[in-house]
Formats: C-alpha cells, structure tokens, sequence
C-alpha cells in the first residue's frame, strides 16, 4: 500500500488519523504535486474545521471525486510507520478502545510529536521537524591536496591526524590537541582540511561498554529452559513461554543466549523491563554481549534522546531494544523475540489517558510477529499461572538460585497484641544481632512519609487534602504536611485547625518515623533510606545502591522500590515492618499483590554461605497470602487465590472493563453515573449480552486532585460481549458538560 502507483498529474483521497477524542478517520484528497508522496503512515498537516492539525495516513485511495479538503503539506521525509505498525496500533485502538489517532501518537516519540501536541495553533513554518536532530562539527582532511605547503607546528599535526582518518569531530580534536581553532580555520582558508555536520546520537546512559563478555556455560536448568526457547525460535512461530525462577536463578542469562540466537537467524529482540529495574548495569551486560547496537528506551530520556533512539532502532542500527512499558511499540523490523521481565509488575499497564498494557500488548505484537515472547517472574500473575494449567503459556522452571544458596527462612511475627512499637521486640533483638556480626539490614515499609495520618486527640479532627480528600501525610525533613496523589502540602500547624488545641497526634508509620527510630535505637548503624523523596533527583538511586554494595550502609529502610529489579547480595536479614498498606487496599488483587511483594522480598536476602532471615510483622498473620509466600508455597496460593477469582467471578474467570465518570461538581458526576448505568443497563436488555454491571459507586479515592470520581465495573465471562456493550454505551451516551468519561479494558488498579 505504501507503494500505491501514483504520477504527479493524478490526485488521491488519503484516510487520516488525527491525535484529537475521535473514532472515526478522515479523508482528504492530496493534490497533484503532492501525491506522489502520499504513503500509509506518513503525517501530514490537515485542516480541522478552522484548525489545522496533524494526522496520519492510514490508507491511500483513489479519487473517486467525493468533495473533500486539500492536505495542506507532508511532513518528516518519509512515512514513520509500516502497515505492519498501524495493524499492532489498531488492536491496540480497538481493544482498548481509544482512538486510534491517539494511539498512534502514543506509539511515536514526543520528539516527533512536540508539533502536535502543540497543536493546531501553528504556523506551517514552525511544522516541519528538523531541530530534533542534534549534530556535530566534524573536520575532513581533503582529498585532494593544494599546491601549497602546510603551516607548520599544530597545524601540520591536525592535518596528519586527519589524514588518517576519514573525519574527527571538533570535540575529539579538542581533546587530543588542545584548543585549536584558529588552525582548523587556517587549515580550511587553505584548503587542506574542510568541515560538515554529522547528525549524532544523544547516548541516554552516555558510557561505553568496556569489554567484551562471553555466554556463561549454563547449568541444567538453564541449558533446558534454553533448548525449547531456541526450537520455538526455529519453529519462527509465534510461541509464548512462563520463564519462572527468583532473582538470581539466571534468567537473564537465558535471555541473553536466547536472544544471541535470534539474532543469528537476522532477527531482531524487545527487552520490557519495569522502569526502576532498567539499570545501566543491565543495558551495559547486553551490550557488552552483543556487537550489535543496543537502544534504550525509558521515561527518563529527553524528548530529544528518546528520538534518535527511535531513529536508530528504525534505521536497523539497533537489532536488540530494551525498554520500559512505551518501548512495545519500539520500530524494531523482523522482531524475534520479546522478553517481558518482571511481568507482573504493574507498571506495565499505563495508568492514565490511553491505558494499555505493554505485558498484554506483547503477546500481541509476539504473534503478529511470529515471535517467541518470554515472560520471566518469579512471582507470575494469577491470571499468567491459570495459562499456564490451561496449556496457552509453557512453563519453564528455574528452581534454584545459580550460586546454590537456599533461600532464606522466613517467619510472621504476630503483632497484634504489641502494637505501637515500630519494631517488634523480637525484630529488634535480631537486628541488634545482625549489626554485632557486621551483617547489612533491611528494613521495609510501604509508606513514605513520617506518619501517614494526623489527628486532633480533642476533637477528633483529620487533616485531609482538600483536592484529594485523602489523608495527609507529614513530611519531617520539609515539616510540611503533603498529599501523595497531587503534591498539595501545607506546613505542619502547630495547634488542631479545628479546635485551636495543641494536641496533635502523628499515626500511621512512615519511613522517615523509621529511620528517626533505627537512628535512635541504634546509635552506631550506618543507615540509609531508598523511597521516591530520597530517590527524586538523577542518581539518587544508584549512589544509594553503591553505598549498599560497598557496606557502607549497615541497615536500609526502603519502599517497594527495594522490592522491585534490584539485588542485595550482602543482606542477611530482611524485616517486613508491616504489608496492611498492600493487603488492606479495596482491590481484588491484593492478596496477590501482597503475596508477590512478600515473596520478592525473601527472594532478596541471603549471601555467601548465609541463607538470611526474613520477618514479618502483621496484623492479619493468617491471611493466605502471607501463610503461603513464609512457606514459598506458590501452587498452594495460586490453588487458594483462583478458587477466590472463580467464587467472586473476577480475572482469569471474568474479564473487567471500568468506566469513570469525574468531574469538579460533585453532583453532575453523580447524576451521569446513574444515567450511564441505566443505559447500560438498557443496552443489556436489548441483547447486550451477559455483561454484570456493577454501580455506579464512588471510586476508593472518591475525590482526586479536585475532580469528584464514580465507577462503573463491568464484569463478563466473554470478552466479545463486554467490548459490545461498552462500544454501544459510548456510542448512545454522552455525559454531561462537564463530567468526563474514561474507559479502562482490564484494569489493574480499580482504585
Ligand atoms: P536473574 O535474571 O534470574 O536474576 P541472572 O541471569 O542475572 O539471574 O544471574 C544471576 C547471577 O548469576 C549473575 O551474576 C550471572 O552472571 C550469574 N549467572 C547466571 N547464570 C550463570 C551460570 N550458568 N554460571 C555462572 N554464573 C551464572
Ligand atoms: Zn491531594
């Protein structure tokens, strides 16, 4: 289609996307000059009632002399995506229902779409996006030589230097003679020497890979698991895998020689792996395995970096790509292979606007592709493990950790009848023990913060965020009050603002109230706290992970952060302060969610000769989830956590879409959730098919910065009819000014 046969005196109709809430395409004839470059997923600049905006094609056609508006110019040099691309964005448009202009936009790099979001406001001349493209100065010694001699001295070196070489860089020059302008413009008024711009990459990570590292000889386990990934990689179908083994066991190393296969066979391989986890160790261990080029994709590239990494990667530079969730739809032609590390994390769903899942997606992709996709966790979701028994996913097991150590015992401290202590006597007594054998510490808390809660001990009054009306939590270091969902913050008052009294009390345990405590108590320890406050700035992360691995830091307290992609090797005892905050939450994942952070967690300790210890402190010691992750009994948990999904009729036995209504009028958003849940309702009668629909309630977090927020859950056995009757709600309703509608296929997160 892209070559759709076309001379300069003929004109076509063009189908186009356009990046605005609209499900329908647009057709626009191409006149005559510009016809020729009219190719699917080129963008384009388009009319829009008395706008203009840019579009992708979709489709070329011929004119069929329909009265349509002009394309008003073509922009970039070619097209920025190959029919194979649009297919994987129309799923994408049609399953989660978000129109398709917007997934594409999505799908491309901001640097390309900086123009548009600014939209239809522009100047054409402002349009066409050369600046993106970063360059460099760089000096060629000219062929052919002049008649002249040479200026001796630097001069005379520059020039035998460059002769040498095809071109240097200004930069590189700099360095090896100094400042040397004034030569290199004397060389080329001369003309020995002359200059260009060379377009250049920005590196994310900018380092090198030092050396070079050869495929370690793979244990048994290992070799098995990678003898059915290179058959399926063979077989050049589309094959999906559960690659099952804690941190440690060597799944990476699999990946590795996976992927070293199919790139034998000139193919090319997607690396997703959660944001936090994407260390520059782990993109410098690919690279300094492959030869090939290896791109980086992850939230915190500049616009301008996270461009020329989607240029090399659609240029073929880059045959391996790793990523966070946005890099699935990474431009990589004959793809393989997809790894999905960690693929429980819920990091791969997008939480706002077009709320796709990048786990999802790639067994999409995969089979679009004819690819082998590798999901690798140690800890698969629910949903991933009832697959597996159904025969759609084969498992492949990595029992054991590479260096033999066992894992560590871990035992629940009921802290029911002790409450108020911020370590349990008993936690105490053995983190005392492991600082005397100059052993590492950690600590872990869901909740950042001092303490979560402030309340007036007179009058009972609650400090709340008056955009969120969620509590606030106290930040010490800023002696500020702040809400965690829009940054709102007021400074700590000194007297209860609704009874003037002076009798505040802090509740709810934060990691800042930890540290101040470990600090206390243990004197001596060096400490140290990994949470989003410590880790804001550039680096944060690392520096505190350095200082961990180096000893420097006898006991850490940290967030999920500590739970998710990072290795401690030299922790020999893990304390669990509390998971209330994760078991608690109106969710029907959080007991899974809780067993799989448990279980991360024990799958951290341990070191050398000595397994390491885990405790938990818990109010609910008998809950499943916690009784089954202690005994590292993961099919007892799944058998318990599928018969609760089968009685309640949640995932893998229903399949969930939410609608959310939200609004700054509280009322409005009430009265469209009722009428949206009587059309629904309506719908359903006339042969909407078997679809439970479940409120409208107001979500958990019943107000978010500002906007009050009802849910509607539907609920269905089969997928076909869900996505029916939520296409022909949207369709015959519209909400009321004001409210807004947003529709979420397979949430995660029903808060
Ligand atoms: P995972 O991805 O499951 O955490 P890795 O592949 O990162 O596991 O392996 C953990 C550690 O063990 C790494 O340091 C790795 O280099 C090493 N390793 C992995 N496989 C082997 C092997 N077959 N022989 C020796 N060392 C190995
Ligand atoms: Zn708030």
């Amino acid at each position: 289609m892209s070559s759709f046969p076309v001379n300069e005196r003929q004109t076509v109709i063009v189908h186009v996307a356009v990046p605005l809430p609209l499900d329908a395409p647009f057709s626009y004839r191409v006149p005559a000059p510009l016809a020729p470059a009219a190719a699917v997923g080129r963008r384009l600049l388009v009319p829009f009632g008395r706008r203009k905006v840019t579009g992708y094609v979709l489709e070329v056609a011929d004119d069929d002399g329909r009265e349509l508006r002009d394309v008003l110019e073509f922009l970039d040099d070619g097209p920025l995506f190959t029919p194979g691309e649009l297919a994987l964005y129309r799923w994408a448009s049609s399953y989660y229902l978000h129109p398709l202009g917007e997934v594409i936009k999505a799908a491309l790099p901001a640097g390309i779409n900086v123009q548009s979001r600014r939209g239809a406001g522009l100047d054409e001349g402002e349009l066409t996006g050369g600046r993106s493209v970063k360059t460099e100065r760089v000096y060629r010694a000219v062929a052919e030589v002049p008649d002249t001699v040479p200026p001796p001295g630097k001069a005379s070196e520059l020039l035998a230097h460059l002769a040498e070489r095809e071109e240097e860089s200004a930069s590189e020059l700099r360095r090896l003679f100094g400042e040397c302008s004034v030569q290199l413009r004397r060389l080329r008024e001369l003309g020995f020497v002359e200059m260009a711009e060379r377009e250049i990459y920005r590196d994310p990570f900018r380092m090198e890979a030092v050396g070079h590292d050869r495929p370690l000889e793979l244990n048994e386990r290992q070799s098995a698991a990678l003898v059915r990934l290179r058959a399926a990689l063979d077989a050049g179908r589309f094959t999906p895998f559960l690659l099952r083994g804690v941190t440690g066991s060597g799944k990476t190393e699999v990946y590795l020689q996976a992927i070293a296969h199919c790139l034998e066979q000139g193919r090319s391989a997607l690396v997703l792996v959660p944001e936090i986890a994407l260390t520059p160790q782990l993109v410098s261990r690919f690279r300094r395995r492959f030869r090939c080029g290896v791109a980086v994709l992850h939230s915190g590239l500049s616009d301008g970096e996270r461009f020329d990494e989607w240029r090399r990667i659609r240029r073929g530079e880059a045959a391996i790509v790793i990523g966070a969730r946005s890099a699935i739809f990474a431009p990589l032609a004959d793809l393989g292979m997809i790894v999905v590390d960690e693929e429980h994390e819920g990091s791969y769903k997008q939480g706002e606007g077009f709320r796709y899942n990048a786990r999802d997606m790639a067994l999409v992709r995969g089979k679009m592709a004819g690819a082998c996709v590798v999901l690798g966790t140690a800890t698969p979701q629910v949903t991933t493990w009832y697959a597996v028994a159904g025969g759609k996913l084969e498992c492949l097991d990595l029992p054991e950790r590479v260096n033999g150590l066992p894992l560590p015992s871990a035992e629940i401290i009921d802290v029911r009848g002790a409450r108020g202590h911020v370590l349990h006597p008993r936690l105490a007594a053995e983190v005392e023990a492991n600082l005397a054998r100059g052993e590492q510490t950690l600590l872990f808390l869901n909740r950042r913060g001092f303490s979560t809660w402030l309340t007036c001990e007179e009058c009972g009054h609650v400090l709340r965020c008056p955009n969120c009306q969620v509590t606030l939590t106290y930040h010490q270091g800023r002696n500020r009050h702040i809400c965690h969902y829009c940054d709102y913050a007021v400074p700590a008052p000194s007297m209860c603002p609704g009874c003037g009294c002076g009798r505040i009390i802090h509740l709810g345990l934060g990691t800042e109230q930890v540290e101040a405590y470990v600090r206390e108590h243990f004197p001596h320890a060096r400490v140290d706290r990994m949470d989003r406050d410590t880790t804001a700035r550039r680096g944060g992360h690392a520096r505190i992970l350095r200082k961990v691995a180096e000893r420097q830091t006898d006991i850490l307290i940290g967030t999920q952060m500590v739970a998710k992609g990072h290795d401690f090797p030299g922790i020999t005892l893990v304390g669990i302060l509390s998971v209330e905050s994760t078991l608690n939450i109106p969710d029907y994942r959080s007991a899974e969610r809780t067993f799989q952070l448990v279980t991360q967690l024990i799958g951290r300790a341990g070191r050398g000769d000595d397994p390491g210890r885990v405790l938990i402190q818990s109010l609910n010691p008998d809950h499943y989830a916690l009784a089954h992750a202690v005994a590292g009994d993961m099919d007892g948990f799944y058998g318990a956590e599928l018969a609760f999904r089968q009685e309640t009729g949640y995932p893998p036995f229903a399949h969930l879409a939410a609608l959310c209504l939200s609004g700054t009028a509280a009322s409005a958003v009430e009265r469209t959730s009722e009428l949206l849940a009587a059309r629904l309702r309506e719908l359903r009668r006339d042969g909407g098919g078997r679809v439970e629909i479940l409120g409208p309630a107001p979500a958990p977090l019943a107000k978010l910065r500002g906007r009050f927020r009802r849910q509607i859950l539907l609920k269905a056995a089969g997928r076909t009819a869900l996505h029916r009757l939520v296409c022909r709600a949207r369709e015959s309703f519209q909400p009321q000014a004001g409210v807004r509608l947003l529709v979420d296929i397979d949430p995660v997160d029903l808060m």
